[in-house]
């Protein structure tokens, strides 16, 4: 049985790991640390990395038919006895540089570029949009991957096409918004809106376009409660809302513009974000964790 150890470390984000199992193989390892405000929290979440991997297997399982993927395997022996259940097989791949981004809904850096050019990555909307505002037809809004630190950049379609080829990034556009369409409507059938989405791509050996990563987890897309749902504020995240609310009320004593890293998080806390997750899990997926 192999240990974690066993394995060489090939990259580190804020909460995975990746590691080199041989030639072919890739461990994708999923913690359970989360991250809010751009800082990883000192306090973990029980079970998110468990939760999160599941929901991966998931989705890559219904959207087979759209898109080939990375998965192998997630109950395999060559997943260490440590991180088993949080960590997937997958095929590595040669990663397409780009953010695949779909956006159903209008916010974060999509309603920051539309309110400066009236466009988000070079798509025009309407005028008159709000926070949250539901698009009339999901859009393509691809993004640059930044190094560790740095926040990814919109790029518009055509800085896309300069760099991948038109017959790439057109396929990307494609896959990426069958993706989230598919995604976005199985979620509302849960009585969750999947708002945006972040996917990336590779290319396995024999040159063929497959979806890697994680997908349509609570960390790669924004989900929020269809109950309550209304254009016009920032709606409250599935996820990590009870962790933003308690950072930024005084009970915390954070101050969020300071350089100061955020405190450990309450039990009530930690308690009600892992029920969350799992809540996010049982619905969208309709089955139990
Ligand atoms: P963060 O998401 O914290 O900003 P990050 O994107 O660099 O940082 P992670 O998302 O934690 O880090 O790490 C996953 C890394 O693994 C990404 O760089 C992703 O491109 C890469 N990856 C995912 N699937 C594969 C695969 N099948 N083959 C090769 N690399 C992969
Ligand atoms: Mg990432």
């Amino acid at each position: 049985m192999p240990a974690l150890t066993d394995y060489a470390q090939i990259a580190a984000g804020k909460v995975r790991e990746l590691y080199r199992v041989d030639d072919e193989l890739l461990l994708l390892v999923a913690s359970d640390r989360i991250s809010a405000f751009d800082w990883v929290l000192p306090t973990a979440i029980p079970d998110k990395g468990a939760v999160l991997t599941a929901m991966s297997v998931f989705w890559f399982e219904a959207l087979g038919d759209i898109v080939p993927n990375h998965l192998v395997a997630d109950d395999d022996p060559r997943i260490p006895a440590e991180v088993r259940g949080r960590a997937l097989l997958v095929r590595s791949l040669d990663m397409i540089q780009f953010e695949c981004v779909a956006r159903g809904y209008l916010t974060g850096s999509g309603l920051v570029d539309y309110k400066r050019t009236g466009a988000v990555c070079g798509v025009e909307l309407p005028a008159g949009l709000v926070e949250a505002s539901r698009l009339a037809e999901p859009i393509f809004t691809p993004a640059t991957k930044a190094p560790i630190g740095q926040h990814d950049e919109n790029i518009s379609y055509e800085e896309m096409v300069a760099d991948a080829g038109e017959e790439t990034a057109a396929e990307l556009r494609d896959l990426t918004i069958k993706v989230y369409s598919r995604g976005a409507e199985i979620a509302e059938k849960a009585g969750v809106i999947l708002a945006d989405t972040k996917l990336e791509f590779g290319r396995d050996a024999s040159g063929r376009i497959v979806l890697g990563d994680e997908v349509l987890t609570p960390d790669s897309s924004r989900y929020w409660p269809a109950e309550g749902y209304v254009a016009g504020k920032v709606q409250p995240s599935y996820d990590k809302q009870y962790v933003r609310d308690w950072l930024t009320s005084p009970e915390s004593g954070w101050d969020r513009k300071s350089d100061t890293p955020p405190p450990p998080l309450p039990d009530e806390v930690v308690a009600a974000t892992r029920a969350k997750y799992v809540e996010a899990y049982e619905r969208v997926t309709g089955k139990r964790f």
